[in-house]
């Protein structure tokens, strides 16, 4: 845990550093209020902050009360050390955002009992973000293959097709559906299905681009998000997706697996105004064609 000292007092400053390091903390020190914001201010790592309230340039009660206003992400937990103890002192230093004061001269214990329980909340709050962190993962992501689920891929595109109607660009969308994947769990079972469906998402992953989304959109389909891609080069994307997929059988348990995909390709090209809706549609339209024309192939929505 780091604890920033923000103190113009040379000697206090290295009496707290002194004690802090013991305590195994990482200490960082500076001078005035003002070199404490330029480091706090864009940091995203949690610290607790030892605050002298006076100060040259930025005091103590303006620096906390900068750090409350500033909106950013990070709590930084906020001790005042200072020498005024009177009760409108304490209620106007809590008011500008500090967590708690100490009143100097102060013992040792006390300081470390404090920092104690800064730490504490600090920590919590880490727990807290990670819990949330994995919680919007996995909100957003299809559970089985690790790629975005129906709701957050169709939020993508929405996303991407308001970007795409702003900037007067193109968007192919491609959805994707396994050629007789019935077959393939009647076969070898339900579990190397499910292996197949895994390794599928990754190869059309590894055939797209970055900035490219792709999605599980029901059991055995797919929907690609491809932003700023032409007809001419979704159809590239679309056919190394159809050879990645169809070219090297799938391995489950040293059986091989033939597995491939239809695909329906629908591009919203610039100065088209194209529901989400409306767009899945054209892709869904063009999918059932390729099944229609025999599998393992793509189908344009539109020529
Ligand atoms: P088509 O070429 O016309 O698409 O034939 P198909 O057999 O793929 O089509 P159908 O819609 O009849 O079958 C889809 C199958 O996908 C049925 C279902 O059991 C299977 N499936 C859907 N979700 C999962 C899954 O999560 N795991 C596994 N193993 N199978 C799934
Ligand atoms: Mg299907
Ligand atoms: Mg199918």
């Amino acid at each position: 845990m780091k604890v920033l000292i923000a103190d113009d007092d040379t000697i206090s400053r290295a009496v707290v550093k002194a004690l802090l390091l013991k305590w195994g903390y990482e200490v960082l020190e500076v001078e005035d209020g003002k070199q404490a914001w330029d480091i706090l201010k864009d940091n995203d790592s949690s610290h607790l902050v030892l605050l002298d309230w006076m100060m040259p340039g930025m005091d103590g009660l303006e620096l906390s009360r900068r750090l409350r206003q500033s909106g950013t992400n990070t709590y930084h937990y906020i001790i005042l050390l200072t020498g005024r103890d009177s009760k409108e002192d304490i209620i106007g230093g809590l008011n500008a955002g500090a967590d708690d004061y100490i009143t100097k001269p102060f013992i040792p214990e006390e300081l470390e009992l404090r920092l104690r329980t800064g730490k504490r909340i600090l920590d919590l709050q880490q727990s807290l973000k990670e819990a949330l962190e994995v919680q919007r993962f996995q909100a957003q992501h299809d559970r089985l293959t690790g790629i975005f689920n129906h709701v957050e891929i169709l939020n993508i595109l929405e996303k991407e097709l308001d970007r795409a109607g702003r900037q007067n660009g193109n968007l192919a969308v491609i959805m994707g559906d396994l050629d007789r994947f019935k077959k393939v769990n009647d076969t070898y079972g339900h579990v190397a299905g499910d292996a197949v469906l895994v390794e599928v998402a990754a190869r059309m992953k590894n055939n797209i681009r970055l900035y490219d989304s792709a999605g599980r959109y029901g059991g055995e389909e797919f929907l690609l998000v491809l932003p700023g891609c032409t007809t001419e080069e979704a159809i590239i994307i679309a056919n190394r997706i159809l050879e990645s997929i169809s070219k090297e059988p799938v391995i489950f348990n040293n059986t091989l697996i033939k597995v491939t995909i239809s695909l329906g390709l629908a591009v919203n090209r610039a100065g088209e105004t194209i529901t989400v809706t409306e767009l899945v549609q054209l892709a869904d339209t063009a999918l059932y064609k390729a099944k229609q024309n025999g599998r393992n192939r793509m189908e344009q929505a539109r020529a």
